[in-house]
């Protein structure tokens, strides 16, 4: 049974587009149609914007309520995102190919985690404050929500990334228009109908499905106030342009090349599970994962045949199975990049120890082998470049000095990871590598902590205080001074 809507969620209740336009999705790993929403045009984000703009706007409104108050219809948001879970997870994974216990995990469990964590966060913190002034007066320093933010969203990780937006801009009395990857639509929908059945306020949340042009549109439009925007960096470098013109804040989540430093007294067959979260989860495609290996040249060989080994061992197959390790691709466009970096990879003169084609048995599906290249030149396009598939590069260091080098000749700067039985040793590298954020012995996306990246992979941070801090703007009031 396909999955088909012919009404957006805009305004706070599911009606007609005015676009004509469809958007049909297409499993990854059977090619057969899955459903289709309606494509959203630029009347609809007019009328999408406008809703949030007047949900804002109201004096009386989601804006003005008290944390607390906001709260309560946030509590009902995360249960309603909770009983939907195992459906968002199977949604997500039956469209982009992520495995579905990666997907109970990510998609489905994490959502009404960020929801709580936000919402609580928002009552714990002091929203005001009053600061003794140093010439006679006081000043009432004020956080107040940045406004309508439009927040755009791709297709790797599609639910997760959405709540990195709504948690904290919901919480802080934001409202939101929010634009999906074409590629994951229909689990788009099934938040728009979570936030209905919660009572979301009218206009606190519109959805509106499309593709680049329509997002080029939401962020450009008057109306907006904040950009938020998780995706490729040249789309991030084309909209931190406009935004640039337009004076508008915007926080910008890109790709990465991250590095797992391997030091010399690492015991990576000990921890391969860890490993396999940090180079190959969601079939590569995520943008922090570390796709270059840096590996001492003392142990260079044992250390590629580790990684080899776990590369080949991986289980892949249908998305839906919970034994598969590793589904399909999300699309051909996303296979043929793949396969493109993978020659380019041999034409540069890399060694590919494991991996390279198409799994065998495996007919239908845009699947592809996990890779490892080894004898990897820093410099060689599939070590600069973001792939984003499960193709990794072993790199050769001969010192740590070397390897801090080698993790920083990049123009990217999101993830990394450094491997050793030595933790302080670990910690003492990881300050050296120029990254937003990097793990020791492994990589936990902790709620609690600011993640995002410098360089090439972005401008500001999601999660953690600092991640509501995106949402707000201070307002500065100087009180009456004192009478002589
Ligand atoms: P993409 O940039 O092509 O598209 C992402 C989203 O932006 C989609 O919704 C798309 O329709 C929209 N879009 C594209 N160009 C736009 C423009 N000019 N103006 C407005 N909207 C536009 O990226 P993708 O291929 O869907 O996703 C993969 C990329 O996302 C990878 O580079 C990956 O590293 C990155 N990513 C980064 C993070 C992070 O947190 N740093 C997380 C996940 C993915």
């Amino acid at each position: 049974m396909t999955i088909d809507y012919d009404q957006l969620y805009v305004g706070g209740s599911f009606t007609a587009p005015a676009g004509r336009g469809t958007i049909a999705v297409h499993s990854p790993l059977t090619g057969d149609r899955l459903g289709s929403v309606p494509e959203a045009d630029e009347t609809d984000i007019d009328r999408a914007v406008a809703a949030a703009r007047t949900a804002f706007d109201d004096p009386q409104g989601w804006s003005r309520w008290t944390p607390a108050r906001r709260g309560e219809v946030l509590e009902r948001f995360a249960v309603a995102l909770e009983q939907r879970g195992a459906e968002f997870s199977r949604r997500v994974s039956i469209q982009n190919g992520m495995p579905i216990t990666l997907a109970q995990a990510f998609e489905g469990g994490f959502p009404p985690v960020l929801v709580r964590y936000f919402a609580r966060m928002m009552q714990d913190l002091p929203q005001e404050e009053t600061r003794p002034g140093m010439l006679g007066g006081a000043s009432r320093v004020i956080k107040e929500p940045i406004g309508v933010v439009a927040a755009i969203v791709p297709w790797n990780v599609p639910q997760a990334i959405s709540f990195l937006k709504l948690g904290p801009s919901l919480a802080a009395g934001c409202t939101v228009v929010l634009k999906p990857a074409p590629e994951t639509v229909l689990d788009a929908m099934l938040l728009g109908e979570a936030a209905a059945e919660a009572g979301l306020p009218d206009g606190v949340l519109n959805i509106v499905p499309g593709g680049r042009e329509l997002g080029a549109y939401l962020i450009s439009h008057p109306k907006v106030d904040k950009v938020s925007f998780t995706g490729s960096t040249a789309a991030g470098r084309s909209i931190a342009s406009t935004c640039g013109q337009l004076l508008r804040p915007v926080t910008l989540e890109l790709g990465g090349k991250s590095a797992a430093i391997v030091l010399d007294d690492a015991n990576l067959s000990q921890q391969l599970e860890a490993f396999f979260g940090v180079t190959l989860l969601n079939n590569g495609q995520i943008c922090w994962l570390n796709s270059r290996v840096l590996a001492p040249r003392s142990r260079y060989a044992e250390i590629v045949d580790t990684i080899s080994d776990l590369a080949s061992s991986v289980k892949l197959g249908d998305p839906l199975d919970p034994s598969t390790q590793m589904g399909p691709l999300v699309s051909q466009r996303q296979r043929d990049r793949v396969e493109g970096y993978i020659a380019k990879g041999l034409s540069e003169g890399a060694r590919i120890t494991t991996g390279g084609g198409r799994p065998a048995g495996l007919d239908s599906g845009w699947f592809v082998e996990p890779t490892i290249f080894a004898d990897v030149d820093n410099g060689s396009t599939i070590a600069q470049e973001e792939i984003f598939g499960p193709v990794l590069s072993v790199i050769p260091y001969s010192t740590e000095d070397e390897a801090v080098a080698i993790a920083n000749q990049s123009d990217y700067g999101l993830g990394g990871s450094v491997w050793t039985t030595d933790p302080e040793r670990g910690e003492a590298v990881a300050r050296r590598v120029q990254s937003g954020t990097i793990g020791i012995n492994a990589y936990t996306n902790d709620p609690t902590a600011p993640f995002g990246g410098i360089k090439a992979s972005g401008l500001g941070r999601e999660m953690g205080p600092e991640g509501l801090a995106a949402y707000q703007v201070y307002k500065t009031i100087y009180l009456d001074p004192p009478k002589a």
